[in-house]
């Protein structure tokens, strides 16, 4: 009998070693499009609405280069610790599809932005190491609607241009990866760099972060990959994990069966759980690339790139290592402090106004964080907000008020807001904690509750909660309870 639960796909990665390589597309955030001056906010407008000739590929126009998304690549390149060769050019990627209609997308094919990266990430104790390959600089297509009437059996397509040309980054990954977990968590840190760095939004559902993965599988002693399938249609860290252990076990099947892998498309189908083939794979050949002869090719001149380094803000692992030491808080902590740019600012801009680092790690990472969620609401924009916090825990941390009366306080105050002190003096909330004061009542609760008192002297340590609670009530809930518990003991151990 095995303790742990067993996949099929973790039992076939001890016949096979799974070779796994992601491919990001990321929208950047730009406000024009890549070649065009159309908004590149597309999202919440009406179809078609953000479109120019240039977007729509009319015949005679002339592309002009989007400065920032070539900021943002070399941006993202960088934080990636990838090089930046001088030299740069756009090609032709030729093929057809209703929503390209130029018949052909810019991108880049043999002198990417950027090459030859690096990303590191803990997965279960042990550090993995991703290369990267490239990242270059593309357009995004428009996107299709499909209307279907069951009855008349006839279906609709409708093509919107809004997206068509959006500057899109595709981030390739070395196929460095083994696992499932491996993939999941390379796209959770891909993800949160591209957000802290300020390129993407990192949105999978709307598609402004999505991912295609390259997967092989090859016996334990072979030293050639295996034939590799890409695996499409994944847009949530979940489905990316469930298509590769499915395609795993697919593959590892076919395998067994002395039969052979065939190089192909397949697509993740969420409600079967399994990929389906989609079609035979294409060929950089396929497409014809040849150099974009409306655009001139860039140099990057080292002063550019230089000041682009500059302006990179502290990457999240550093920043993560920064709070163990500067902080004294453990790993754990400190990666879910710096999860976001925002929440890492949030826990520093709390630690400035005074309130002890341990504490407003506590409080950031438990209570505010439900409340946050609850509402919908992060700390910043509540009514509360960071400085009513910091007031609210300097309350706390001064021993003006006890936990549980700070704890009611956040509750209310989080989103309609209010000066936590004024409340306090105004509701006489403040926490007893005059020792002869409590002293009184702690007699008062052992001599109401004298079968507790004589279970706890006899060693029922349970008993000692009725008679707190005794002494809680008598305040209101405004007893400084550790106090309580301390004196209680004492009285009891006479
Ligand atoms: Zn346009």
């Amino acid at each position: 009998m095995t303790q742990t639960a067993e996949t099929p796909a973790i039992a076939a990665l001890e016949r096979y070693e799974a070779v796994i390589g992601l491919e990001v597309h990321a929208q950047l955030l730009t406000v024009s499009k890549m070649f065009c001056g159309c908004s590149a906010a597309y999202t919440d407008a009406a179809p078609n609405d953000n479109t120019c000739p240039v977007c729509l590929g009319l015949p005679g126009v002339l592309p002009v280069i989007n400065r920032q998304a070539i900021e943002y690549t070399v941006r993202t390149a960088l934080a990636l610790e990838c090089e930046i060769p001088e030299f740069t050019k756009f090609d032709r990627k030729n093929y057809f599809y209703p929503d390209l209609p130029k018949g052909y997308q810019i991108s880049q094919y043999d002198t990417p932005l950027s090459r030859n990266g690096r990303i590191e990430f803990p997965v279960g104790g042990e550090t993995v190491r991703c290369g990267i390959t490239r990242v270059h600089l593309e357009e995004d297509t428009g996107t299709m609607h499909h209307a279907g009437d069951v009855l008349q059996s006839a279906t609709q397509s409708f093509v919107d241009f809004n997206r068509s040309g959006v500057p899109l980054m595709e981030i390739v990954g070395e196929p460095d990866l083994r696992t499932a977990e491996h993939a999941r968590e390379y796209l959770v840190r891909l993800r949160q760099l591209l957000m802290y760095i300020g390129v993407n939004d990192g949105n999978l559902e709307k598609g402004s972060f999505r991912c295609d993965a390259n997967i092989s599988l090859r016996s334990r002693e072979a030293a050639e990959l295996g034939t590799k399938v890409e695996v499409k249609n994944m847009n949530s860290f979940r489905a990316v994990h469930r298509a590769l252990e499915s395609e795993i076990e697919r593959q590892a099947a076919v395998l067994d069966s002395g039969a052979v892998i065939q190089q192909e498309t397949r697509g993740w189908v969420e409600t079967r759980g399994r990929t389906v083939s989609q079609r035979s794979k294409e060929y950089a050949h396929d497409y014809r690339y040849f150099p974009e002869p409306d655009l001139p090719p860039l140099r990057l001149d080292s002063a550019f790139v230089e000041r682009v380094r500059a302006s990179l803000p502290e990457l999240p692992p550093a920043r993560a290592r920064r709070f163990v030491d500067q902080y004294g808080l453990n790993a754990y902590d400190a990666s879910v402090l710096t999860s976001t740019r925002e929440d890492a600012d949030t826990y520093e801009e709390l630690v400035r106004l005074g309130v002890a680092a341990k504490l407003a790690a506590n409080w950031l990472m438990g209570d505010v964080a439900a409340l946050a969620n609850e509402h919908r609401l992060g700390l910043r924009d509540s009514g509360l907000g960071i400085a009513g916090l910091s007031r609210l825990l300097g309350l706390l941390d001064s021993a003006r008020i006890n936990g549980p009366t700070a704890k009611e306080l956040l509750t209310e105050l989080y989103v309609r807001g209010g000066d936590p002190e004024a409340i306090v003096l105004e509701r006489g909330l403040g926490q007893v904690s005059d020792e002869t004061e409590l002293e009184a009542l702690v007699d008062a609760a052992i001599a109401a509750n004298p079968v507790a008192a004589t279970d706890f002297r006899g060693g029922k340590q349970q008993a000692l909660g009725q008679l707190m609670r005794h002494v809680k009530e008598a305040t209101g809930g405004r007893a400084d309870m550790p106090l309580v518990n301390r004196l209680l003991r004492e009285r009891l151990s006479r």
